[in-house]
Formats: C-alpha cells, structure tokens, sequence
C-alpha cells in the first residue's frame, strides 16, 4: 500500500516573480493527511484545485474574491513529482518565486528536509476509458493505466527547435532527474509583446532561456529542455486535480489552458481506488 507523504519540515523560499518581477516569498509547511495542497495568503486559503484557476494565459494563476496566487505550476510540479500529497504553501505577495525558472530549487530545499510518511493510505484515481480535450492547438489525452506517465510532443517554428517528443516515468527519481531542472523559456521576439502585456516583467537571464534567432541565451541542460520543461508544466498543472492520478497522458503542444481543462475532465471522470 501506498501511503501519503508530507514535508518533514518548513521551508522558505524567496525572489522576484517571472511575471510581475515583484518581490515574493513562499513557505512550505508540513500538513496533515488528506488535507491536499493548500495555498495561504494572510488569513486567506486556496486549495490547489482547477476550479481555482482564473488565467492560464503564460502561467497558471489561481485566484477567488481578489485573492491571486501566479505562477503556481513550477512549484506544484515539484510537490506532485515528488509525490508530496498534503502541504500548506503560505505565500507572501502575489506569485510564485521564480527562482531558477525551473522546479529544482524546490526539489532540492525539499529534498534537503525529506519527506515525512503519514499513517493514512493514498487515494490515486484511476480512469475507466480514455478522455480528451482539445484547445486550440493542444491536444492531450489520458489513457487508463497502472502508473502516472508523460508522453509529450512540441513544435515551435523555430529552426532551434522544432519538432520534439519524449517519454517520461512519473517516479519521482525520475522526475527529479529527467524532468525538475528544466527551465521556462521564451522567444526574444515575444519579449517585447508579453512586457506591455505586462507579462514576464520578472524573467531574466538569470530564471528563463532566452531564444534568438540563431542560439540560445546560454547552455541548456538538456538538449530538448523546452520539450521537457512543458513536461514540468503537465505535472504542476495536473496536480490541480487534486489527487494522485494514474493515467498514460499523451500530450501534444500542451498549453496551461489545456493542462487545466485536462486535469477538471480527470477529476470528472476518474474513480477513487
Ligand atoms: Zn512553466
């Protein structure tokens, strides 16, 4: 039997926003058995829930009344690819650190502490038929299966990139190795345009690569590490139904509107074990 997990202890991590560039801190706190992953902000909470989301246009952003919490994905991705059931997130300000653009620093602050194994058994659901959704020009589809996996396709028209497409386990040794250190990315073409759409104010060197024409802002730590990190994206996304899935997830060109409306038709559809 699988049990749930929790942090084994609080830790705190800080920086600027990718998307606001303001200031902002989270810390992770150990919680109790079925209580999920809950966001605080002051006295304000927000379960880690689709039903929560109210942007997905670059990121995930989780609001009710005037609470808003961005940029939720790199950070859950981590708690899910660790296969960390219950934690609360108090946060101070209004995203997500961004720290290195990808799910490692948050993967290894939590593996500094470890995890804490709780008494009660997890509560993973299971599909009974395949399902689909379709946005735009992401398709992605989740297939009945034993165990969480990811196939993924991207293409962006871009002579860097193009077409690409992987497999990755849903174990997390796996997903730390294979899926955590991959960072966002943008296109400097598309800087100008998301900075007056006041996005991506906080993205910099230092937390995203950068994609010219011809290279790259510096070297990536995997070849197809814009394929991976929208791996990374599935899993913080897919946390969002607020258990374990076990599902074959085939996804072509995810997006965060997709991913989300992908993990509201597993909630819809799946079974508890
Ligand atoms: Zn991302």
């Amino acid at each position: 039997m699988d049990f749930q997990q929790t942090i084994g202890d609080e830790i705190t991590l800080s920086g600027v926003g990718l998307h606001t560039g303001n200031f902002g801190k989270v810390t992770l706190k150990p919680a109790e058995a079925d209580s999920g992953i809950v966001f605080r902000q002051g006295t304000q909470l927000l379960e880690a829930n689709w039903r929560h989301v109210v942007d997905t246009r670059r990121c995930t952003v989780l609001g009710s009344g005037d609470l808003r919490i961005g940029t939720v994905e790199h950070l859950l991705s981590a708690l899910n690819g660790l296969a960390i059931d219950n934690a609360v997130v108090e946060i101070e300000g209004e995203e997500v650190p961004a720290v290195d653009g990808s799910a490692a620093p948050f993967v290894q602050a939590i593996r500094k502490i470890g995890l804490n194994r709780l008494s009660a058994s997890r509560k993973a659901l299971r599909l009974k038929r395949a399902c689909a959704v379709r946005e735009g020009d992401s398709w992605l589809v989740a297939a009945p299966s034993d165990d969480f996996s990811i196939v993924c396709v991207t293409e962006f028209e871009h002579p860097l990139l193009g077409l690409q497409g992987g497999h990755f386990d849903g174990t997390p040794e796996s997903y730390e190795r294979e899926v955590a250190p991959a960072r966002t990315f943008g296109f400097a073409t598309e800087v100008e345009a998301l900075r007056s759409a006041s996005l991506a104010r906080g993205g910099s060197l230092e937390n995203a690569i950068v994609i010219f024409e011809d290279r790259f802002s510096g070297e990536l730590r995997y070849p197809d590490e814009c394929l991976r990190h929208k791996v990374l994206d599935l899993f913080g996304d897919l946390t969002l139904v607020g258990h374990p899935i076990k599902a074959a997830i085939t996804a072509i060109k995810p997006s965060h509107r997709a991913n989300v409306a992908l993990a509201r038709m597993i909630s819809e559809e799946a079974v508890s074990e």
